[in-house]
């Protein structure tokens, strides 16, 4: 189908490989085969989903003549630290509204985030949840009245506007099909602000993907998720009055996302430990742990039992590893000699 895209910055390191997981499908797989599109490769400091959205979001910032991104997350999150990147990489200012007290010693995502020159500032829980809107709203007359003009981006960058970078990305998962000999499938995703999900949703529509996408929820639950989805694309629809009319439905695996938001159990320590053994792959304990331990939880159940392909997407967030580096230890410990205990 012929779409008409907005334009778009390349930042990303596309296409992405879709690469067949031999030792997991052995491990997980009960005879499907498992394989991961690897979207933790589409830059280093970039790296991750969030820069497929960004590269839409930036062109908008510049084209309406901003010279600010404004966004919002908690002090790991992955956005922030791509978004600091991509402005310090086109001369943008960045400003990151970050839930959270700092602690002393940043890490992770954090820490690149100071690297890429972004101003941060930091809200308690409470008062980030009760006046994000005006914060946002705050800043940007602060750099109104110096004369700029700052872009407010929310949450993951999933808008109308983000929801572009996973459309786009269906049809190179499209040739991706084609190449791998991939006739039909299930795609699993993590799912947190929901734009990559609403993208790969609508995209797979769009451009006639033979695939049925799945969101792994990392907080809230299924009726959120399904209710973000629609209203995500609901905005798609009203910024871009020509695209075509497709009905879409939501679909997510609810159940994996254990004591809240970025708070990871032993399971999916244990199991992100083993995939980088087996495979080489690092996942993180707060979306891509989740939803891989949810993918192979629900291939055991038999939910994809009529199909023989599963993509897993890997959206990234290598960088949220370091951070929580404590809930691997016994577990490194128990399997790794060069630590000197087995
Ligand atoms: C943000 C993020 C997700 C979730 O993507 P959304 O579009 O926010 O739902 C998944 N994985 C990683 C590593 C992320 O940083």
């Amino acid at each position: 189908m012929a779409l008409a895209y907005p334009r778009k910055i390349d930042l990303a390191q596309t296409p992405t490989p879709l690469q067949h997981l031999e030792r997991a499908s052995a491990i997980w797989g009960r005879g499907h085969r498992l394989w991961v599109k690897r979207d933790d490769l589409t830059g280093s400091t970039l790296s991750g989903n969030k820069v497929r959205k960004l590269e839409f979001i930036a062109a908008h910032a510049i084209d309406n003549g901003c010279d600010t991104l404004i966004t919002c997350g908690g002090l790991q999150s992955n956005h922030c630290r791509a978004t600091a990147f991509v402005g310090a990489q086109l001369g943008l200012n960045v400003h990151l509204l970050l839930r959270g007290e700092p602690p002393s010693n940043a890490d992770g995502n954090l820490f690149l985030n100071y690297l890429a020159g972004a101003k941060v500032s930091c809200y308690p829980l409470k008062q980030y949840l009760s006046d994000i809107d005006q914060l946002f709203g705050k800043w940007q007359e602060h750099y109104a009245a110096q004369g700029g003009k700052a872009l407010a981006i929310p949450t993951g960058g999933s808008d109308g506007i983000g929801v572009w970078g996973y459309i786009a990305a269906c049809e190179e998962l499209r040739e991706d099909f084609y190449a791998a000999g991939i006739e039909q499938a299930h795609i699993v995703t993590a799912t947190g602000s929901g734009g990559t999900q609403t993208g790969l949703t609508l995209g797979a529509a769009l451009h006639d993907l033979p695939a049925t996408v799945w969101g792994v929820n990392v907080c809230d639950d299924a009726q959120y998720f399904v209710d973000k989805v629609a209203s995500d694309k609901e905005e798609w629809e009203q910024r871009y009055p020509g695209v075509p009319a497709v009905k879409v439905q939501a679909r997510v695996l609810d159940g994996y996302v254990g004591h809240g938001y970025g708070v990871a159990d032993e399971t999916v320590f244990a199991t992100i430990a083993e995939l980088g053994r087996l495979e080489g792959l690092v996942l993180d304990p707060v979306y891509t742990g989740k939803a891989f331990v949810g993918m192979v939880t629900e291939i055991a159940a038999g939910r994809f039992k009529n199909c023989r392909d599963i993509v897993f997407v890997h959206t990234g967030g290598i960088f949220g590893v370091f951070p929580q580096r404590a809930g691997f230890d016994g577990i490194l410990d128990a399997n790794n000699a060069l630590l000197g205990h087995s």
